[in-house]
């Protein structure tokens, strides 16, 4: 079976930017930019950030202003406040050298179990089992094992399952043939198993459980949110807001004040946008604000040039307003949602 995955991964894995020239660097990269985010998103995404970041010297000694702008619309962006803090203690603790042993690389910020054993497989070559949301399903199908994909028990037992196959030889191989398998042929709905390399020892295939396996998840019921924001604008200066991090969502990151942060009237209806993160339903207004003539700014608003204003709006939600060419106008001109 593993011999037949393998030939099949060999014989017609995508061509994928990070498959082309591997690396620790690369690989980690990638596979960040890919934790929650389409291989389709993370393409172009992927090969801008090598561009701007070619290497751990260059990604340490950047701002995270800067790292956050290049991550632009990829979301979950303390994925790649991360990526910069790792990226210093590489310099600093590794000598700017990629550590090679496990438990040096777990400890980097943000590398958990999952990102440690791809880096280890795939840029080392060393026989570290990966489970992601396709081996999961793979295994499931593969195997016949019953469980949800968020149950941890049910985890556990994918990950033995998972270590227990992981060959010695060739295992980065092994790991990204079976996350491949899982996007690209057993897939979520109508997996195609008549073009399955491994259907023969599949017990889901001969069982006729392929539409069962796994346990569908427990639906977390979608939250709604209302933001009603505001465009100040002076000088061709715009008025922006770092949220905190006690902040429900876009923790940490810039965006147009709501309403009631500063002192300020809310206008008329400029632009209106829906957004969704996790499982919250943002519908966000934005209105024409003005600053009361005594307003007093506390320290998380900062005046920001127009020009500047896509550097630090690096949320998707305040993207879509971009686009909608909000902010290119004068507030007074009509805008479109
Ligand atoms: S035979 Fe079907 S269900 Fe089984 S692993 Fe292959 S694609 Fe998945």
């Amino acid at each position: 079976m593993r011999a037949a995955l393998l030939r099949w991964y060999r014989r017609g894995m995508r061509d994928l930017p990070w498959r082309r020239q591997v690396s620790p660097y690369r690989t980690w990269v990638s596979e960040i930019m890919l934790q929650q985010t389409t291989v389709a998103a993370v393409v172009p995404k992927y090969e801008a950030f090598l561009r701007r970041f070619p290497d751990v010297a260059t990604l340490a000694a950047t701002t995270e202003e800067d790292v956050l702008a290049a991550w632009a619309g990829l979301g979950y962006y303390s994925r790649a406040r991360n990526l910069r803090r790792a990226a210093g203690e590489i310099m600093t603790r590794h000598d700017g050298r990629f550590p090679t042993d496990y438990e040096s690389v777990l400890a980097l910020p943000g590398i958990g179990r999952y990102t440690a054993g791809a880096i280890l497989s795939i840029a080392y070559g060393k026989p570290y089992p990966v489970v992601d949301g396709n081996v999961i399903r793979v295994f499931s199908r593969l195997f016949g094992l019953r469980g949800r994909p968020k149950d941890p028990a049910f985890t556990a037992r994918i990950w033995r399952k998972a270590a227990a196959l992981v060959p010695k030889k060739y295992p980065g191989d092994w790991n990204q043939a079976l996350m491949e398998l899982g996007a690209t042929v057993c897939t979520p709905e109508s997996p195609s198993c008549g073009a399955c390399p491994v259907s023969k020892d599949c017990v889901a295939f001969k069982k006729k459980l392929q539409d069962k396996l796994p346990l569908p998840e427990k639906r977390r019921p979608s939250e709604d949110v209302r933001w009603s924001c505001l465009w100040i604008e002076r000088n061709g200066q715009v008025l922006l807001w770092k949220r905190s991090a006690r902040e429900r969502l876009l923790k940490n990151l810039w965006g147009l004040p709501e309403v009631g942060r500063v002192t300020a009237t809310a206008g008329r209806l400029l632009a209106r946008a829906s957004h969704t993160i996790t499982h919250h339903a943002l519908d966000v207004e934005l209105h024409a604000g003005a600053l009361a003539s005594d307003a007093l700014l506390p320290p998380e608003a900062d005046w920001t040039p127009r020009s500047r204003l896509k550097e630090r709006l690096v949320s998707s939600l305040w993207l879509k307003l971009l686009r909608a060419r909000v902010f290119e106008r004068a507030p007074s001109a009509k805008i479109a949602s």
